[in-house]
Protein backbone atom coordinates (compact mmCIF):
# COMPACT_ATOMS: atom_id res chain seq x y z
CA UNK A 1 0.00 0.00 0.00
CA UNK A 2 1.39 3.62 -1.44
CA UNK A 3 2.26 6.08 1.56
CA UNK A 4 1.66 9.72 1.47
CA UNK A 5 4.04 12.42 3.00
CA UNK A 6 2.95 15.94 3.50
CA UNK A 7 6.16 17.83 3.69
CA UNK A 8 3.94 21.06 5.35
CA UNK A 9 6.60 23.42 5.73
CA UNK A 10 6.49 23.86 2.33
CA UNK A 11 2.45 24.83 1.68
CA UNK A 12 1.48 28.14 0.80
CA UNK A 13 -2.03 27.54 1.51
CA UNK A 14 -3.52 27.77 -1.79
CA UNK A 15 -6.04 25.51 -1.70
CA UNK A 16 -5.45 23.96 -4.97
CA UNK A 17 -5.07 20.40 -3.31
CA UNK A 18 -8.49 20.65 -1.25
CA UNK A 19 -10.24 21.72 -4.26
CA UNK A 20 -9.08 18.75 -6.16
CA UNK A 21 -8.98 15.63 -3.65
CA UNK A 22 -11.92 13.26 -5.20
CA UNK A 23 -12.48 12.27 -1.91
CA UNK A 24 -12.77 15.48 0.65
CA UNK A 25 -9.15 14.00 2.10
CA UNK A 26 -7.63 17.39 2.96
CA UNK A 27 -8.18 20.70 4.80
CA UNK A 28 -6.40 23.85 6.15
CA UNK A 29 -5.27 22.66 9.37
CA UNK A 30 -5.74 26.04 11.32
CA UNK A 31 -2.14 25.84 12.50
CA UNK A 32 0.49 28.05 10.91
CA UNK A 33 4.15 26.64 9.01
CA UNK A 34 7.62 28.30 9.85
CA UNK A 35 6.50 30.97 6.98
CA UNK A 36 3.51 31.77 8.34
CA UNK A 37 0.82 29.69 5.94
CA UNK A 38 -1.97 27.95 7.62
CA UNK A 39 -0.94 24.24 6.46
CA UNK A 40 -2.46 21.32 4.50
CA UNK A 41 -3.65 18.34 6.79
CA UNK A 42 -4.44 14.83 5.32
CA UNK A 43 -7.03 12.21 6.54
CA UNK A 44 -5.51 8.72 5.59
CA UNK A 45 -8.39 6.54 6.48
CA UNK A 46 -10.47 9.10 3.37
CA UNK A 47 -7.51 9.21 1.08
CA UNK A 48 -7.13 6.66 -2.02
CA UNK A 49 -3.49 7.13 -2.92
CA UNK A 50 -4.39 8.70 -6.21
CA UNK A 51 -1.65 11.03 -6.31
CA UNK A 52 -3.84 14.52 -8.05
CA UNK A 53 -2.97 16.42 -5.03
CA UNK A 54 0.38 15.62 -5.72
CA UNK A 55 0.37 16.48 -9.76
CA UNK A 56 -1.81 19.76 -8.51
CA UNK A 57 0.54 21.46 -5.73
CA UNK A 58 3.01 24.11 -6.78
CA UNK A 59 5.14 23.50 -3.74
CA UNK A 60 5.84 19.84 -3.70
CA UNK A 61 4.52 19.45 -0.40
CA UNK A 62 3.17 15.74 -1.56
CA UNK A 63 5.29 12.55 -1.44
CA UNK A 64 4.16 9.20 -2.39
CA UNK A 65 5.91 6.32 -1.87
CA UNK A 66 4.87 2.69 -1.82
S1 LIG B 1 -3.77 11.15 -2.94
FE1 LIG B 1 -5.80 11.57 -3.85
S2 LIG B 1 -7.25 10.94 -2.26
FE2 LIG B 1 -5.27 11.17 -1.24
S3 LIG B 1 -5.25 13.29 -0.44
FE3 LIG B 1 -4.29 13.30 -2.51
S4 LIG B 1 -5.95 13.83 -3.93
FE4 LIG B 1 -6.89 13.14 -1.99
S1 LIG C 1 -1.60 22.64 -3.25
FE1 LIG C 1 0.28 22.46 -2.03
S2 LIG C 1 0.78 24.57 -1.40
FE2 LIG C 1 -1.37 24.54 -2.08
S3 LIG C 1 -2.58 24.21 -0.19
FE3 LIG C 1 -2.19 22.20 -1.13
S4 LIG C 1 -0.32 21.44 -0.11
FE4 LIG C 1 -0.44 23.64 0.26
Amino acid sequence: MATLCLNTERCKSCGFCIFTCPVKALKLSGNLNADGYDYVEHDDGKCTKCGLCYTVCPDNVFEISE
